[in-house]
This record gives structure tokens, C-alpha cells and sequence, in this order.
């Protein structure tokens, strides 16, 4: 076997079950579900929900219908919900592969109802009602014709009522209360049995907002869900390119594309085999730095499609070797340090890791290896 060591992108699936573990401590009776939309959040469906599987996850929510029939794949026993709901057309997919929509607007609930009551077999579903986002979800006026009409919602067996929180990741902020009395305002008359508001952050609001189920995103992949305090989650990715060349440049000479650097000493550059289309974002051209070691290095220059420059003149020789790894995300850099650096969310940087990376899944059970 001939050996091909490009970038590497390392996923430990044990951070994933910790973080789990985690956020489950925090709410007491309510159930953990898992969201999973974008391919795990870029992290690779299959392997993660695996993971998350093993730790006694037994729901997941999707953005989408292709979404959820590639997870029933591999899931044949998980409770899988999909935010969008069914466009039209696609409800025999939602039946056919046992998935629940979640039904967003009036028009979506009597599109499922009529299409269950056509094929005379009643659908599980849940309702967003939209308390402040205003993206998706029933208005409070469609809130009361839904209750004032039970046959809207004939041969629909409804699970949960859900909506979803603005500004969560800030506590002080007045929405949080205000979003919390309309969902309770709103969730009553529609008679589900489950309620369901609080993601990642929203955990961390207190116990009125668990209800009976959270849905954690970000921070099971070790996003901040409490921005400003120390991160309780575990880190899940790193992220290691390796040096292709170091060249010594003098002063006035320029960096990358549009010339944007400019050395204003003789320095050292190394030249590493990462760059946007790995999801470096070229936002952080003269803004990232990485690790090489323990010593922390700005990118200079522009960030390109291939290729990102550093400024490693006062790293020692011994650290700059041909395919010697260089930190792009790891212990001391964490993903939201990155958003941070690129004016961003950590949601946008994972979301962004593209598929040239080799990708390596380490811990959890099945991946014990
Ligand atoms: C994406 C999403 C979540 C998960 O949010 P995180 O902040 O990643 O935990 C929960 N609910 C809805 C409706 C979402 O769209």
C-alpha cells in the first residue's frame, strides 16, 4: 500500500458521547434529542449518530427529507424528525420511510392530513409555532383556528409542539422570557403531548425551558453553548495540515494573492497544503493563527483555494520540516476561537470542512480502532 497523507481532519466521537452525557446531566426528566441536519453539523452523519446511538440517543432531527431517508439508512430504529416538513409531493417519502414532519404552517398541516386521511393511515407529526423567529412556524392567530377546529387535524397523531429561541447563547436578553411565555401561550391549546424549545444554548437557560425534550445541535460538537463563560463541552475536531515549503523573504516583499502582506522584516513564511476549499475560510487572510507546537503563528497573506501562508520566523528550524503538522484547529485553537478570528459562528466553520480532508473518526465503541 502506498501511503497518501494530505491534511487531516480527526473527529472523536468520544467528545461527541461525553458532550451528550453532558447536556443530558443538565436536564433532569427531559429527553436529549440529537440534531444532526448538514451531515452532523459537517461532521459526518453515519459515524456520529453511530456514537450517539451507542450513548442512548434515541432521537435525531434533519433539516430535510433527503436528510432523513439517508439517516434511516443506517438507522432503522431511530425517531427521526425533519424541521422542514414535507413539501408537496413529498409525503409518501415521510410514510414510506417512517418519518415525522414537522408541520410549519397551516397549509403543511392540512396538505399531511389530507394525504393521511386519503390513504386511510394516520401520521405522526409535530407543529412549530413560531414565537419570535419568524421563519417557520404557526402564528398565534393560526394557533387559535388550529384549536378551534379539531378536524384540521384528523388523522394526524401529534407528538410534539415545538419552536425555537433567538437569542439564547445571550441570557440577559428580554426575548428569551418573552419567546417562553408565547410558546407556553401557544403550545397549550394544540394539544400535543410533548413540548419541545430549548437547543444547545437554551439548556443552559434553566429548567422552565427543558419541557420534555431538548434538541442539541452545536454543542454536542463542541460549540460554546454559554459564549463568555468557559466552554463546558469537550472539543471534537482537529484539524492538522502539514508544511510544504518555508522560504526566507526580505522586507518590501509580498504574500499571496493582491499582495495584502508585506514583510516589514527579513521573515521566514510556510507555505501549508490548506486553504478555502477545506473551509479556511479566506476571511481569515492576515486575521487566522495556528499552531505549530505550542507556538502560535498569523497567517499572512491571503488565504487561497490550496494553500495558506504563515509568518514562522520565530519558530524554531526544528519545528519547520518538510510535512511538519501545523495546528489549524486542535487543543489551543478550538473552532469557535476560529469563528472568532474569520468574524463568523462556529456553526459556519464545521458546516464549511469540505471533503478533501482525511478524515479520521477516533473513540466511540465502533470506532475503537
Ligand atoms: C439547528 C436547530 C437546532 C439545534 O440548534 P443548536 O444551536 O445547534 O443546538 C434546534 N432546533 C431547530 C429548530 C434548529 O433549526
Amino acid at each position: 500500500m502506498t501511503e497518501i497523507s494530505g491534511a487531516e481532519l480527526t473527529i472523536d466521537l468520544g467528545a461527541v458521547q461525553a458532550n451528550y452525557r453532558t447536556l443530558q446531566s443538565h436536564l433532569a426528566g427531559a429527553e436529549l434529542a440529537a440534531v444532526v441536519k448538514a451531515d452532523a453539523y459537517g461532521l459526518g452523519l453515519g459515524p456520529v449518530v453511530r456514537a450517539l446511538t451507542e450513548t442512548g440517543c434515541e432521537t435525531f432531527f434533519v433539516a430535510t427529507a433527503a436528510e432523513a431517508v439517508q439517516l434511516r439508512g443506517s438507522e432503522s430504529d431511530a425517531n427521526i424528525h425533519v424541521f422542514n416538513g414535507p413539501l408537496p409531493g413529498e409525503e409518501a417519502a415521510f410514510l414510506e420511510h417512517a418519518l415525522v414532519p414537522v408541520l410549519n404552517s397551516l397549509e403543511q398541516v392540512q396538505n399531511w392530513s389530507a394525504y393521511c386521511t386519503g390513504i386511510g393511515a394516520p401520521g405522526l407529526a409535530d407543529i412549530q409555532i413560531d414565537t419570535g423567529m419568524s421563519r417557520l412556524g404557526l402564528e398565534a392567530g393560526d394557533v387559535a383556528r388550529l384549536a378551534g377546529s379539531p378536524e384540521l387535524l384528523q388523522s394526524i397523531t401529534l407528538d410534539l409542539a415545538l419552536s425555537h429561541l433567538a437569542c439564547a447563547d445571550q441570557p440577559d436578553h428580554a426575548m428569551n422570557n418573552e419567546q417562553l411565555a408565547a410558546f407556553e401561550a401557544g403550545a397549550g391549546p394544540i394539544g400535543a403531548p410533548r413540548h419541545s424549545l430549548a437547543s444547545s444554548s437554551g439548556i443552559f437557560l434553566g429548567t422552565e425551558y427543558h419541557f420534555d425534550m431538548a434538541r442539541a445541535g452545536a454543542a454536542l460538537f463542541g460549540l460554546n453553548p454559554v459564549p463568555g463563560n468557559p466552554n463546558p463541552m469537550r472539543q471534537v475536531i482537529r484539524i492538522q495540515g502539514k508544511i510544504l515549503q518555508v522560504r526566507s523573504v526580505d522586507t518590501h516583499r509580498s504574500v499571496g494573492y493582491g499582495a495584502s502582506h508585506q514583510a516589514t522584516r527579513s521573515a521566514k513564511i510556510a507555505t501549508v497544503a490548506i486553504g478555502y476549499g477545506d473551509g479556511y475560510l479566506r476571511a481569515l487572510s492576515n486575521a487566522g493563527t495556528v499552531f505549530i507546537d505550542s507556538h502560535e503563528v498569523p497567517v499572512v497573506g491571503r488565504v487561497s483555494m490550496d494553500l495558506t501562508t504563515l509568518d514562522v520566523t520565530d519558530v524554531p528550524d526544528g519545528l519547520l520540516a518538510l510535512g511538519q503538522p501545523v495546528d489549524f484547529a486542535g487543543p489551543l485553537n478550538p473552532v469557535d476561537r476560529i469563528a472568532e478570528q474569520a468574524g463568523t459562528i462556529g456553526y459556519e466553520i464545521l458546516t464549511s470542512l469540505g471533503t478533501r480532508y482525511q478524515r479520521h473518526y477516533v473513540g466511540g465503541e465502533g470506532n475503537s480502532a
